[in-house]
């Protein structure tokens, strides 16, 4: 059986066609700057276009979709009613769900008998308890508007627990495991017996860890100030936030292969804040988990950067912790869950 693995970004798209069960890999491709100025690919159906698959060869297709609300806690077959929820959802992940939902709809044009199933980034953490997503606003912000914490990265966190279960001999069900996704976008979860507990991105993928170029956690009246004293609208302090700050604010770039190399102050300040954020994650995880089988790193700094790990590792608590490096792969998680979803 074949199946495919749309993932639909806002100006790319991966493909990737595997043999199950097994999950060998037939096909993977990447295609970037979508809609860009001079770029040669307009829009999603052009990008799919440009791959000349064979629909006639796959037998499912499994979609990465940002955002699955309070709605689905697992991955599901897409019919008219999903995507209608997946547009619905549209406001709480405006850059993402339109893109998600224009790789359900090319493939639907082009082959509409293949049944199609979208996995969620939030997913894995709808098992999170009121005391873990509800903010201490006013509760009518969460009953009215839907304001909480989501978390994202859960096709990944869902991945590495796991390959974690199976390095650590356990039951996936009885691992209790810190994972750290660090990659341009990153995140922390605490995962209790196979579930997710706590995660840190929160309402937006925002929330939490430094990022590449997202600050993580700050005083919010941070935001307040900059509109007041400053001057600086809304739109002005999203791209502040979002693309302006994390280490590429701090050091002037993001990848952390230069960041390690250099030798300045502002290049070391921007580790340490970083690594800090990670260390303060790790040990409120791990009064909430109470045992730690392991914590975990990966994405592209969790996978390579050995300093990192160390610096991160280099405590006195930590060191009698073990540390798993596992490379993510939320490509292969897709296509298990929509074998899953399809022997239903
Ligand atoms: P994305 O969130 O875009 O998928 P990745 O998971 O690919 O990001 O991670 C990108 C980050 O990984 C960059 O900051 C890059 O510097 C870092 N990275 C990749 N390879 C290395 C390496 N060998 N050493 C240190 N950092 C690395």
């Amino acid at each position: 059986m074949k199946i495919a693995v749309i993932n639909c970004g806002s100006s790319s798209l991966k493909f990737k066609l595997f043999e199950m069960p097994g999950a060998k890999v037939l096909r993977s491709e990447l295609v970037e700057h979508i809609g860009e100025p001079n770029s040669s690919v307009a829009n999603h159906f052009e990008a799919i276009e440009s791959l000349h698959v064979n629909f006639s060869e796959i037998d499912a297709v499994g979609h990465r979709v940002v955002h699955g609300g309070e709605k689905f806690r697992g991955s599901v077959l897409i019919d008219d009613a999903v995507v209608q929820t997946i547009r619905k959802l549209i406001p709480l992940a405006p850059l993402h769900n339109p893109a998600n939902l224009e790789g359900i709809e090319v493939v639907r044009q082009k082959a509409s008998n293949i049944p199609q199933i979208a996995v969620f980034d939030t997913a894995f953490h709808t098992t999170l308890k009121k005391e873990a997503f509800v903010y201490a606003l006013s509760y009518a912000l969460y009953e009215k508007h839907d304001i909480r914490r989501y978390g994202f990265h859960g096709t990944s966190h869902a991945c590495l627990l796991h390959k974690a279960a199976a390095l650590l001999g356990k039951k996936v069900q009885e691992t209790n495991i810190i994972t750290l996704h660090l990659g341009n976008g990153a995140s922390a979860c605490a995962i209790k017996k196979g579930k997710s507990c706590d995660t840190s991105m929160g309402f937006t993928p925002l929330e939490g860890l430094v990022m590449g170029s997202r600050c993580g956690d700050i005083d919010p009246a941070i935001v307040l100030y900059l509109q007041k004293s400053l001057h600086v609208n809304a739109e002005e302090i999203d791209e502040m936030l979002n693309k302006k700050s994390g280490l590429l604010g701090l050091c002037g770039e993001n990848d952390v292969r230069n960041i390690e190399k250099r030798t300045d102050e502002a290049a070391k300040m921007a580790m340490d804040i970083m690594v800090r954020r990670i260390q303060k994650y790790i040990g409120a995880y791990m009064v909430l988990l109470e045992d730690v089988d392991a914590i975990v790193f990966s994405g592209g700094i969790g996978e390579n950067s050995s300093y990192v790990r160390e610096r991160v590792m280099n405590n006195k608590i930590l060191k009698n912790i073990k540390s798993l490096v596992i490379k993510t792969d939320e490509e292969l998680q897709i296509v298990n869950e929509c074998l899953e979803v399809l022997k239903k």
